[in-house]
């Protein structure tokens, strides 16, 4: 049986690496829900960094003792998943108004498809709104300093992958 006094949410995404920006929106959205379920979007014909297994290893370290979180991966269409796991509302930043287009046609979508779940847009705090996975990448890369936009394991994880100093 589901638990349906809890208020559960869904936050989707592709997590390539989770950045401070993706957790200052896990955080926010865990002052408003009970639970919060943070799922790696697995597409096959998008070519990651990081493996899917890394993703969520990185993830859970990054949220460890913040609240109550679970980590998990899915394939497939974001209103399925949340059909199965019975949430009620999917979680996206929105970071600034380029953003805007993309998300209100898939949140109008994703509502199509599953019509009791709706779309809870967060906005990050201003520092983060210049923050996506691709400039952390491009910038380590680069072997640029990154310790201040990443969870402390991504850093590392990503000195890993370009080599780069602390
Ligand atoms: P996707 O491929 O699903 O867009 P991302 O990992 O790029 O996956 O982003 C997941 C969600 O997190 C999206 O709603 C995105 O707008 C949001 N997001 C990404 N970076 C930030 C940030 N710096 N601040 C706030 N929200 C962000």
């Amino acid at each position: 049986m589901k638990d349906l006094s809890k208020r559960i949410a869904l936050y989707p995404g592709t997590f390539d690496p989770i950045t401070n920006g993706h957790l200052d929106i896990a955080e926010r959205a865990i002052q408003i829900f009970d639970h919060l379920i943070i799922a790696v979007a697995v597409n096959p014909a998008k070519q990651t960094l990081f493996s899917e297994q890394e993703r969520i290893k990185l993830i859970e370290k990054a949220v460890e003792g913040l609240g109550s979180f679970e980590v998990t991966s899915f394939s497939g269409l974001t209103a399925s998943f949340a059909e199965l796991k019975g949430v009620r509302a999917i979680i996206r930043g929105l970071r600034m108004i380029s953003d805007f287009e993309y998300e209100f046609q898939m949140a109008l979508m994703n509502r199509k498809l599953k019509p009791d779940a709706d779309t809870v847009f967060l906005m990050p705090s201003e520092k983060y709104t210049y923050l996506s996975s691709s400039t952390i990448k491009d910038i380590a890369r680069h072997q640029g300093q990154i310790d201040c936009f990443v969870p402390k394991a991504v850093a590392e994880a990503l000195r890993e992958k370009f080599g780069g100093k602390k």
